[in-house]
């Protein structure tokens, strides 16, 4: 099978071309696995932290890619809920142990055997791969194979960080760097509190208008004063500069939620100009999120087609991986990347 694969770390401002187009052999699904003939696959800034090492495959070579949407194609013999030809999607956990006191409490995202699709396990930057069958999701049949793959990360994960903010109808929530989670939080928030106001925090005056065209009520630079304080803030940069910044316009006992799975060095010494006073005092509280459980997809799956919310999506082929690695690396972000996969 064809797969775009990454064979070594490499820091993508000197290496455009982080993976390389291989013939691997079609995988064979083992005992409670399903074999899925991959036909999207997402684009995430997760890829860019797994190729550039902040969060590292930890074996060579993998292949990346976790917003998977396909058809099964084989079955392992113990597989009981699918069968050939279903559509499945497949999202960031890959499995979990099953038997901790995370898992047990539907907590499994925290599981210390937590492992990750395309990074822990191959993914879908490839025309086959195979998960257990535990860990795959029906796809609503309102969405296509490419509409579907965002919302298995972006969108779930958006969800997560929406529920974890408290957030209640009526009150203001900021939303930090507009990407393909910040856009899908901000249709999510529109249907679940419509009386609650959207602002966004961007540097891309291209992202600020979208926004806009999608309801925030205001749009402003990272490190503008937003024209009302935030009950709460959604964080989905991959830097720190927009932390302090949102800190700055949270209300007393707002919440800023983290969510990204790690944060570039570069602008690290911004974290100087935390002043205590205006940034955390007045019981600000600052919390990170991690992975997403299956409850987190399923019930997003099942909102996102409720409320008929689409993605904007620019499709690639799968040989055209590095092109929108490198894109999203430069922050052209309309919408949500996706590879399509013959
Ligand atoms: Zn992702
Ligand atoms: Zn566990």
């Amino acid at each position: 099978m064809k797969a775009m694969v990454l064979n070594e770390l490499c820091c993508l401002e000197e290496n455009q071309t982080p993976l390389e187009l291989m013939e691997l052999p079609e995988p064979v699904p083992a005992g409670e696995e399903i074999l899925v003939k991959v036909s999207a696959c997402g684009v995430c800034h997760t890829e860019l932290d797994e190729i550039e090492g902040r969060t590292p495959p930890p074996h060579f070579p993998v292949v990346l890619g976790h917003q998977v949407v396909g058809r099964v194609k084989a079955t392992g013999n113990r597989v009981s809920a699918f069968g050939i030809g279903d559509r499945v999607g497949i999202a960031w956990i890959y499995s979990a142990c099953g038997s901790c006191k995370f898992c047990l409490t539907g907590n499994e995202n925290l599981c210390r055997d937590f492992k990750a699709t395309g990074r822990d396990a191959n993914g879908g930057y490839a025309q086959y791969m195979t998960v257990p069958e535990g860990f795959a999701y029906r796809i609503p049949r309102v969405f296509s194979d490419s509409e579907a793959a965002p919302l298995l990360c972006a969108g779930a994960i958006g969800y997560r960080s929406l529920r974890l903010t408290g957030l209640k109808d009526g009150q203001n929530l900021g939303l930090t760097g507009f990407g393909a989670s910040g856009h899908l939080v901000l249709k999510m928030a529109g249907h679940r509190y419509p009386n609650a106001k959207v602002f966004v925090f961007a540097r891309s005056a291209k992202e600020r208008a979208f926004s806009r065209e999608l309801g925030a009520v205001w749009a402003g630079d990272t490190a503008e004063e937003s024209p009302e304080k935030m009950d709460c803030v959604i964080d989905t940069t991959p830097v720190w500069k927009p932390v302090i910044e949102a800190l700055k316009n949270l209300e007393p006992g707002g919440r800023l939620v983290i969510n990204a799975i790690g944060k570039e060095e570069a602008d690290k010494d911004y974290l100087l100009r935390l002043d205590y006073h205006t940034h955390l005092w007045m019981e600000k509280e600052i919390k990170s999120v991690a992975n997403v459980s299956r409850r987190d997809v399923s019930e997003f799956l099942a909102l996102a087609s409720e409320m008929s919310i689409k993605p904007e999506i620019q499709e690639f082929a799968l040989e055209e991986a590095n092109e929108a690695l490198v894109e999203l690396k430069s922050r052209k972000i309309r919408g949500a990347k996706v590879l399509r996969i013959d």
